[in-house]
């Protein structure tokens, strides 16, 4: 199959003013005709729903929290990036525009992330008039901090909970909506199946979460907005409920999985500190706007950190990369902190550690300043760790945070299922091999505020208007599917409990497909992974029933996905022979050990086709084409 990306045709600057004009409208008149499924009430779910709502389509709306403000989104920190320009610093969309590609070790379509960059500036003052609390300068602007891989400051905050600001702001405009009827909000529902007619997604399936009721709903065209699948890896800084789960459903009805080994390991996390840990605590990037990553000069030194004198300490980022110090792009600084171990000089009981150092900042700026910027950053460390940063330095590792890879999608967010879009971290994004700080949440709203609004309309102008009902067959069908898989789950009756069987598949991850991968490790992983899942559906321990609420029901059957979608993952891994952002193959790397592209064979989405359980998904691509940047070794030194 010809995956066509729909990329709009003329200069680069003018392709989104230019297709906004070609899309066909649908009439307003007409709008309320039309009934759309949104799944998902983060920050790409809740933005498009209040955001088709508000032009008067019917939106049902989904997610599995009882509310909708408890989408993973509301945990996101540091800050939202923008091309205002606030500071005078040479910022432009251009700039973010190719930082975004860069970063991305170009491996993202030029259309998207220009369009993304030209949208930023909407996204701020569409959320300011929401009433979203950014930081602002004594003088009343908006204030800016910098984010990795850029040398800008562009990035807007609110303290660290931004997610939380804006997720509010997006809740408000959806359930001002409730309240005039266009949305009707279904709170504590799983998709556990997409429903496609005709060639086209027209509903989905759900468990309710309290009652154990299978339910179908069908529309006029299918949202999903789902998040990410960094809980592949067990141990992640995601919310306990991200899963993969509703995107690997769509992939077997269909729809293409982009770049699933595109995973993002973020630098600057509170280290692993038990075998019986459950999750992984963030610490912003922002942080290294004024901490110093450092480890000390000798392998094996032990001494408290204070104690260890300048001369003997190793500012290893500041040192190798001079031009962005401690703010290089998270792939760089994660394997350089990896690096840093592997020779021995990690701290910590574990020695998989390094500091982060807030002395000379507090010393310039004073503790004030510092606990303005980071103060609940700081609180939240201190009670995880009993450790006080403004008197010590933190220590941070890397850990598992976010993805690239997701549901395939053409310029319009339309997967290659018709009428099944995909928006925010469950699409596999604008963020190539690499995504920037505080570029998701850009993403996310781009994708729900500024993108399906238009689009959306493009498709249902011309969809077949057959009128469908859940009476459907297919619904029926899939119904079928929900109900066998989820009594073929309880009647496993086995030893192992669910959560071993993940933890079991997050050290295989992370061992042969984290921060660094090799063939021979991703062929073992692959045997691995085909054994672990065979022994999940023989042994895992799964109680309780299925009427009635029932948590450990929900997680195996996340993990069910996951252990098979860990597989197309390291295939995917396997078949990009190559080394780009943060897939990052030991056999293709430069002398000074960066990941070394391969432009020639691999300047590619690769986008993976469901063809059975039993038989290999197929691998297409899209070339990417750059008409605009050169590629480039991509260098922060
Ligand atoms: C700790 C942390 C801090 C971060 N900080 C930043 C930051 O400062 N800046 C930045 O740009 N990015 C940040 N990120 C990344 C960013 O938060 C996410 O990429 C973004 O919020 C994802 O938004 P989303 O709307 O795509 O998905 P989510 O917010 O994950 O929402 C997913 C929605 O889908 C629903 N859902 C999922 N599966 C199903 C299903 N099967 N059935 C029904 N509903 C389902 C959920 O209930 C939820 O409503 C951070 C991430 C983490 C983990």
């Amino acid at each position: 199959m010809q995956l066509d990306a729909k990329i709009p045709s003329g200069p680069l600057s003018e392709k989104w003013d230019k297709h906004r004009f070609e899309l066909k409208l649908v009439n307003p008149a007409n709008k309320r005709k039309y009934s759309i499924i949104v799944v998902g009430t983060g920050l790409a779910g809740g933005s498009a729903a209040a955001s088709l709502a508000e032009l008067g389509y019917y939106v049902k709306n989904f997610c599995v929290q009882d509310s909708p403000r408890r989408a993973h989104s509301i945990a996101a920190q540091g800050g939202i990036n923008a091309a205002k320009n606030y500071q005078n610093d040479g910022d432009s969309i251009w700039r973010l525009f190719y930082d975004t590609i860069k970063g991305g070790d170009f491996r993202a379509r030029e259309a998207n992330v220009y369009r993304l960059a030209q949208v930023s500036n909407h996204i701020i003052d569409h959320c300011v008039a929401q009433g979203i609390p950014f930081a602002r300068e004594y003088g009343g602007l908006l204030a800016n901090r910098s984010f990795g891989g850029a040398q800008v400051s562009r990035t807007f905050y609110a303290r660290g909970q931004t997610g939380q600001q804006l997720l509010l702001g997006a809740y408000s405009s959806l359930m001002r909506q409730v309240a005039a009827g266009r949305i009707t909000l279904f709170p504590r529902r799983e998709m556990l199946d997409l429903v496609v007619i005709n060639g086209q997604a027209r509903g989905i399936v759900v468990r309710n979460l309290v009652t154990g009721e299978i339910e179908s709903h069908a529309a006029d065209a299918v949202v999903m907005c789902t998040g990410g699948y960094a809980n592949v890896f067990y141990l992640s800084t995601n919310a306990m409920a991200s899963n993969v789960s509703a995107t690997f459903r769509a992939y077997k009805k269909g729809a293409f999985f982009a770049n699933p080994c595109y995973t993002q390991i973020h630098p600057t996390c509170i280290p692993v500190h038990g075998t019986y840990q459950s999750k992984l605590t963030l610490m912003s990037e922002s942080l290294r706007n004024d901490g110093r990553v450092w480890v000390p000069k000798t392998p094996g030194d032990k001494r408290p950190p204070n104690q260890i004198p300048e001369s003997e300490r190793d500012y290893y980022l500041e040192n190798k990369y001079p031009s962005f110090g401690n703010l290089v792009p998270r792939d760089v600084a994660s394997r350089n902190a990896k690096a840093q171990c592997d020779m021995g000089k990690g701290v910590g009981e574990t020695g998989f550690a390094v500091y982060l150092d807030f002395k000379d900042a507090i010393k310039r700026d004073g503790k004030d300043v510092i606990a303005q910027k980071y103060g609940n950053l700081f609180q939240m460390y201190e009670k995880i760790t009993a450790s006080n940063p403004y008197e010590e330095p933190m220590m941070i590792y890397p850990a598992s945070h976010y993805v690239m890879g997701g549901l395939w999608v053409d310029y319009n967010l339309m997967s290659t299922l018709p009428g099944l879009f995909v928006l925010g971290e469950a699409n596999f994004s604008d963020h190539g091999a690499n995504r920037l700080g505080a570029s998701a949440l850009m993403q996310g709203l781009a994708d729900g505020y500024f993108v399906i609004p238009y689009t959306i309309g493009g498709y249902l102008v011309g969809m077949d208007h057959s009128d469908v009902t859940t009476d459907h067959p297919a619904f029926k069908d899939a119904v079928q599917y929900v109900n066998e898989r989820v009594k073929r789950l309880l009647a496993i009756n086995g030893k192992r409990t669910v959560d071993d069987f993940h933890r079991e598949l997050g050290h295989i991850l992370w061992e042969y497909c984290g921060m660094s991968r090799n063939d021979e490790g991703l062929l073992k992983a692959r045997t691995m992974i085909q054994a672990l899942r065979e022994e999940f559906w023989q042994n895992a321990m799964i109680p309780g029933s299925d009427k009635d609420f029932n948590q450990s029901l929900e997680r195996a059957g996340r993990v069910a996905d996951f252990l098979e979608f860990a597989e197309l993952l390291v295939i995917d891994a396997f078949e990009r022979k190559e080394s780009c952002g943060g897939h990052f193959n030991e056999g293709y790397q430069t002398e000074e050990n960066e990941a070394k592209r391969d432009d020639e064979n691999f300047c590619h989405v690769a986008a993976w086709e469901y063809k059975g359980d039993d038989t290999e998904p197929e691998r297409h691509i899209e070339p990417l084409v750059f008409e605009n940047v050169q590629l480039t070794q991509r260098s922060y030194k």
